[in-house]
């Protein structure tokens, strides 16, 4: 560290290539792009960046060909005033949750936009985050960084870590560029985990008994024409072990089926894969990636943290990764230690609330399995045995037999990843029964109608106004926003 500020040196390996895949964000990443004085326009421009509305769940429920729901990024209409479930369950008229709390669902089945060509960059009508080309983010972040916020780029790799009597991190030595020193060392070498794994002997946590896929098949397709529609949520579908995830970016879609081995063979994945895609595209290279679902017994040791693949992963089902990357890197950039007496103390905090925020991600995607009522496979009835459930989760579904979660349940917390609002998305998409008393929506009801009456006029005044995915990136594109 240097006295009156600090310098960032990131190594980088010139042969490893990155991982590649991860496309789907979430809003936060409109933040951390502000921040961090990103244009908004040039990442539509280098990144083949598109809008995402939220995610839209196929075959998760029963597994019937019209079995879907969302969970859009608005939370529900006033929901920090009123809870708007217990009037949707005694009041329901064939409307989907989400349609009665949320226009967003509406927006993302029509194709529109979530802004207009005049909102301002990183403004929007409604919630949003990206889908973008993760081999072509991660070289516009690094040459932002390079150029716009002093960091010391270095293309060489790590073939030896140092560490000093006490155990603390001394110093990386690279193939081409020798010996780098530092004070603290941030761990992004992905699954590899060089320092905080391989170096400083932290363990991995695996959650394979809770989550049991192990592996994906990633492709990447062609639209049929340059001008076909373009989603603007993340599509997963549920099949027979597993779930593909599907994303249009202005130029393809990334798509992806992530299943379990231990219930599916790669052949038969394949075709499952084929299924989704269509056979027309049975010659595009697909690549196997393994997944160990899991994470590090703790993420902050001596002078290293581990930030990203590095410090675990879980499924991509809910895009939880790359904005754990997000809070990870805002934590540490607002903790930085002072000095290395107060390390120990930080690195404890950091360590407390990252395993919380793994903790609650487990229990989150595990909330998409346990609802469902398909039995048509090993790998659906065995994601409903009691023994593969949380008992935090366990206790929850308990309780929200009889309340709905809401905004000041325990979910309250700052470092909370996935807030209430998300639990009622995939709870009541799902038709998990709620009992509600009718008398208690009576003093609410006056506030739950006029909330259900402006999500109504909402919808109808975006409809009105927004324009269509496609055409509102071709734009942006080519004509620009306007910088904040
Ligand atoms: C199938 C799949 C789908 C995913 N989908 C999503 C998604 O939709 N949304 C989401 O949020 N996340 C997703 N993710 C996760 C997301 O891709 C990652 O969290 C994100 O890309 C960050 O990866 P990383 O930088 O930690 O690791 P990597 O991308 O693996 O980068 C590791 C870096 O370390 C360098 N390195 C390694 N060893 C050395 C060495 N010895 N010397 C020097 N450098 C070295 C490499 O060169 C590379 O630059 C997905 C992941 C997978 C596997």
């Amino acid at each position: 560290m240097k006295a009156g500020g600090f310098s960032v040196t990131l190594i980088e390996s010139p042969d490893i290539r990155i991982i590649g895949v991860g496309e789907g964000t979430w809003p936060t990443m409109r933040s951390s792009l502000e921040r961090m004085g990103v244009s908004e326009t040039e990442l539509f421009r280098h990144c083949e960046a598109a809008f995402k509305q939220g995610g839209k769940f196929a075959g998760w429920t029963t597994g019937a060909a019209d079995d879907a729901y969302y969970h859009p990024l608005m939370v529900p209409q006033g929901f920090t005033q009123v809870n708007l479930v217990p009037h949707w369950l005694l009041t329901r008229r064939g409307e989907t949750f989400c349609d009665y709390v949320s226009p967003q669902g509406r927006l993302c089945d029509a194709g529109l936009a979530p802004k207009t060509i005049t909102s301002a960059e990183y403004q929007g009508l409604a919630n949003y985050a990206y889908h973008l080309d993760a081999g072509k983010f991660a070289p516009f972040l690094a040459r932002h960084c390079m150029e716009k916020l002093a960091v010391r780029h270095v293309l060489a790799d790590v073939v030896q870590v140092d560490q000093d009597e006490s155990g603390e991190i001394k110093g990386v030595l690279t193939r081409q560029a020798g010996e780098i020193l530092g004070d603290l060392f941030v761990d992004c070498s992905g699954f590899s985990a060089l320092l905080l794994g391989k170096t400083l002997g932290v363990g991995f946590k695996e959650c394979r008994d809770v989550l049991f896929c192990d592996t994906a098949l990633a492709v990447q397709v062609p639209f049929d024409s340059p001008d076909a529609p373009m989603a603007s949520q993340t599509i997963s579908t549920a099949y027979e072990a597993g779930w593909t995830w599907d994303i249009s970016l202005p130029t393809r879609r990334g798509v992806g089926y992530v299943y379990s081995s231990a219930h599916q063979s790669e052949e038969s994945a394949r075709e499952t894969l084929l299924r989704h895609i269509g056979r027309e595209h049975k010659e595009l290279p697909v690549r196997t990636i393994p997944i160990r679902a899991g994470h590090r017994e703790i993420f902050w040791k001596r002078n290293c943290v581990a930030v990203g693949l590095a410090s675990g992963f879980l499924e991509p089902l809910e895009s939880s990764a790359i904005v754990l990357v997000e809070l990870s890197a805002k934590l540490i950039a607002e903790q930085m230690p002072a000095c290395r007496e107060v390390m120990d103390i930080i690195a404890r905090r950091f360590n407390e609330v990252t395993m919380y925020r793994f903790g609650r991600i487990i229990d989150f995607l595990k909330l998409h399995y346990v609802l469902t009522k398909r039995t048509d496979t090993a790998f659906w009835r065995d994601h409903v045995d009691p023994a593969t459930v949380p008992e935090r989760l366990k206790e929850l579904l308990t309780l929200w037999k009889y309340q709905s979660p809401w905004f000041f349940d325990e979910f309250d917390r700052l470092e909370e990843v996935f807030p209430a609002a998300s639990y009622q998305y995939v709870l009541y998409g799902m038709g998990f029964q709620t009992e509600v008393r009718p008398e208690e929506t009576v003093a609410s009801a006056p506030l739950a109608s006029r909330m259900v009456r402006d999500n109504e006029r909402m919808t109808a005044h975006m409809q009105s106004r927004l324009p269509r995915n496609r055409e509102l990136i071709e734009k942006i594109q080519q004509y620009g926003l306007q910088p904040v």
